[in-house]
């Protein structure tokens, strides 16, 4: 039986961290056998179109994060996104079926476009789950492993791909979500999201004295001054890091917080220790491939090739549906 497609992606605005890998890589890779997998580098034109020296320097750097938690590319198809000018035919298609109110009211670009600190929107920015949707039916997807911030954008891209099957022919695959264990990552400065772009995260290639110092300086229960003070696990980044990579110690970590018998600095020793743990062996596979660019633009290309010949495939069948195939 042929296996279904999984695909998903990253901006390519930075270095992936830990948010990523439990919102997202972690099901990526644990699923890569059971689905084809493709993974897409997605180069955020609509933030960054002003930075090309940005995007450009991080592209090889978001790949190398890939293979270092453990993408196979002899199994997976890593994607250069505007490499596949049929995402962008796509785009221009699916954007007839979506109101502008529609995507105003998502909560996602919602507060996204808040914290960019423009006052007004730009049409590409304001559209981009309509390219993401793009993004995802070029070759079919059926499952998309996200963060619980991109649900919105999904939801749409499912009512995209209805409207589409409804009014011509079902060509498209309706993609379903799959949340990772910690749907959110907290970052270490207390924000509800870990993200490149707010400084608040541990990237997966820190070096120890790296990830020793974030969470030195992460901040921790508001309420607890002194050691002894009782803790309110709840509200500190810290315990969010205990359940979400040291899962077995965290009841202890809670216990001894709320009676305050264990201070910060041991809690945070012990977590230091387990990010560390956890990133060892993802950053010997990362020097590894960083020790072989010419292999990682190997697969790139390849990789390209591959989605570009699936999506010129999708993209007949779209026009064949739509009645746009004249001669
Ligand atoms: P940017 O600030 O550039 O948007 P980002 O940190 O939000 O960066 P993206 O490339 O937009 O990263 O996200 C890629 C994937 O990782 C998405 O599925 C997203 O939901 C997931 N993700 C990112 N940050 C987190 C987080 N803190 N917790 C859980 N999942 C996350
Ligand atoms: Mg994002």
């Amino acid at each position: 039986m042929k296996k279904q497609r999984m695909l998903t992606g990253d901006r390519v605005t930075g270095k992936l961290h830990l948010g990523h890998y439990v919102g997202s890589l972690k099901n990526r890779v644990r699923l890569q056998d059971q689905y084809e997998t493709f993974v897409l580098l997605a180069e955020a034109l609509t933030t960054h179109f002003d930075k090309p020296g940005l995007i450009r320097s991080h592209l090889r750097e978001v790949a190398l994060d890939y293979l270092a938690v453990g993408i196979n590319p002899d199994h997976a198809t890593i994607v250069v996104q505007s490499m596949i000018p049929e995402i962008a035919e796509l785009t221009v298609l699916f954007s007839m079926f979506v109101t502008v109110n529609a995507l105003r009211h998502n909560p996602t670009i919602k507060s996204e476009s808040k914290s960019s600190g423009l006052d007004e929107m730009y049409y590409g920015f304001l559209g981009y789950p309509v390219s993401q949707t793009a993004d995802i039916t070029f070759c079919k997807a059926a499952i998309v492993p996200v963060g619980e911030d991109q649900l919105p954008h999904l939801e749409l891209t499912r009512k995209i791909v209805r409207r589409f099957n409804e009014l011509y022919r079902p060509v498209l695959v309706e993609p379903k979500p799959l949340v990772g264990d910690i749907p959110r990552l907290v970052g270490t400065d207390g924000n509800a999201k870990m993200s490149k772009s707010l400084g608040n995260s541990i990237m997966l290639d820190s070096s120890p004295e790296e990830i020793a110092l974030k969470i030195r300086r992460a901040v921790t229960d508001p309420a607890r001054i002194r050691k002894n003070d009782p803790g309110h696990p709840d509200h500190c980044p810290i315990y969010a890091y205990h359940l979400a990579f040291r899962k077995e110690g965290a009841a202890e970590i809670r216990e001894s917080c709320e009676q305050g018998s264990m201070g910060c600095s041991e809690c945070k020793q012990r977590i230091t220790a387990a990010i560390e743990q956890l990133l060892a062996p993802m950053q010997e596979r990362r020097s590894y491939y960083a020790g072989r660019p010419k292999r990682i633009d190997d697969i790139l290309v390849a990789g390209t090739e591959r989605a570009r010949t699936i999506a010129r495939e999708t993209m007949l069948e779209v026009r064949e549906a739509m009645s746009l195939n004249y001669f």
